[in-house]
């Protein structure tokens, strides 16, 4: 048992001044209450305002080892796009063992945690070894990231994802020898083998994931769909780029939303990644189906992908969720930022986040970002702190000079708008705090090994 005692938390109503949260051994909460600062004062308070622990809905932890990697243009070559960067992605990804791989998840992991993320979706791809083979077990590499989110401390769901083509219609290329799993039957030994893998680990659990339109037979994605397990979530990247949308109209004489709506009864186990550039039909349609989508600003605008129409999407009660990605951004607030910005540089309006939460953009966003991102990792609590549910939460530090200063009306706002990690004192994961300065013996282990790992593979 421990109780923790807090100048305020974030419930979907608002704040709950002076609250106290209990919770058993296991992190579940067991009682939520206030207490009244002025007479009985509780011995041990935390000096901060916690909201819901934020959860990203979309992550390829190889891919953070090139953070920053792909932005060189020297002698004033063609501008890039996003294929080339996808080329040197794929160089990293042939390149690394899965020692390697479970270093760089585990830094990158616990620079999430260090962010205020509590939950992570892994899209995960790079099943085999580097010549193509699969390992004697067959998730080797998932298991690596599930090791990497229990020493990390943060909660996963994987998502072995079936890679199947090089493009609509086409055989995989060379460099994609790593990903490909050729048949619906071998996916499905796959998913089984990554959901065993999830049983060494309490806080994770799976989820099905389809590469992208281009990268299964479309006739396998419905499969799939149909007669997968129906119980857990499903993620598919889906027009994120022009020349996908272009390719599947000359494939399948559909863009690829379309196509989705018109074959697969979609609900809201459904997860749609970026779904950048959409029709309004598509747009109705998504929202209609209930399935959601999940935004990774920061990735989008480094790869140049596009602006979502967030603002018709909203306007037909759409659910969206924030994800890292490629991890060029790991800090959920930037994340929420970039979203609403660009919105409001294509409109030239302000406060362009929906109103549900009388007129709060940073209640909405923190609203959205929380409960659909729990959707994403297959939990369906909307309750942002429940007696029963496991305590997972971001503390802000309530002397940091805006916060300290902000009136309760305007304490959300605030932290979405002006936070950055400088504001964190700390996050919850499981019922336990974990310092955001990173001034803890397991990061700099943690970090050692990453250093290590990255002196080998010299990519940097
Ligand atoms: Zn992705």
């Amino acid at each position: 048992m421990k109780t923790y005692h807090f100048k305020g938390i974030l419930q979907n109503t608002g704040w709950k001044e002076n609250t106290s949260i209990t919770v058993n051994h296991n992190g579940i909460i067991t009682d939520i209450s206030s207490f009244d600062s002025q007479h009985s004062l509780p011995n041990e308070i935390t000096n901060g305002f916690v909201i819901p622990g934020f959860q990203n809905a979309h992550s390829h932890a190889f891919q953070y080892a090139m953070a920053g990697l792909a932005e060189r243009h020297e002698g004033g070559t063609n501008p890039d796009d996003f294929w080339g960067w996808r080329e040197a992605m794929y160089q990293l990804a042939l390149s690394m063992n899965p020692d390697q791989m479970e270093a760089i998840a585990t830094m990158l992991y616990a620079e999430m945690v260090r962010h205020g993320y509590t939950n992570v979706a892994e899209f995960h791809y790079i099943h085999h070894d580097k010549n193509g083979k699969s390992y004697s077990n067959l998730s080797e590499m998932g298991s690596r990231l599930i090791a990497a989110a229990k020493t990390a401390g943060i909660g996963i769901t994987l998502i072995p994802i079936f890679y199947q083509k090089g493009g609509f219609g086409k055989k995989p290329n060379d460099r994609q020898r790593r990903f490909i799993s050729p048949t619906i039957d071998e996916y499905l030994r796959l998913l089984e083998s990554s959901k065993e893998a999830c049983k060494n680990y309490k806080h994770a659990n799976i989820a099905i994931g389809i590469h992208s339109m281009r990268g299964v037979a479309p006739s396998d994605i419905s499969e799939i769909a149909k007669s997968g397990p129906q119980d857990i979530p499903f993620h598919i990247h889906v027009s994120e780029q022009l020349k996908e949308i272009e390719d599947s109209i000359a494939y399948l004489g559909k863009r690829p939303v379309e196509w989705l709506l018109d074959t697969i009864e979609m609900n809201e186990r459904f997860h749609l990644v970026h779904a950048t550039h959409l029709t309004d039909n598509e747009i109705t349609g998504i929202a209609k189906s209930k399935a959601n989508v999940v935004l990774c600003p920061s990735t989008e605008g480094n790869l140049g992908d596009g602006i979502f129409p967030l603002k018709k999407y909203q306007e037909e009660d759409g659910k969206w969720s924030i994800g890292t990605d490629s991890h060029i951004g790991i800090n959920p607030l930037e994340e929420l930022r970039i979203l609403d910005y660009g919105q409001r540089l294509i409109s030239h309006k302000r406060n362009i986040y929906s109103s549900t939460q009388q007129g709060d953009s940073g209640m909405y966003a923190l609203e959205m970002a929380t409960i659909t991102g729990r959707r994403a990792m297959n939990n369906f609590n909307t309750d942002f702190f429940k007696v029963g549910e496991l305590l997972n939460a971001s503390v802000i530090d309530a002397s940091s000079p805006l916060i300290t200063t902000s009136s309760v009306k305007n304490l959300a706002s605030t932290i979405v708008y002006s936070g950055n990690l400088d504001i964190q004192l700390g996050t919850i994961v499981q019922g336990k705090m974990i310092t955001s300065s990173g001034n803890y013996e397991k990061y700099q282990t943690i970090k050692e090994k990453f250093i290590k790992t990255m002196n080998e593979l010299k990519n940097r």
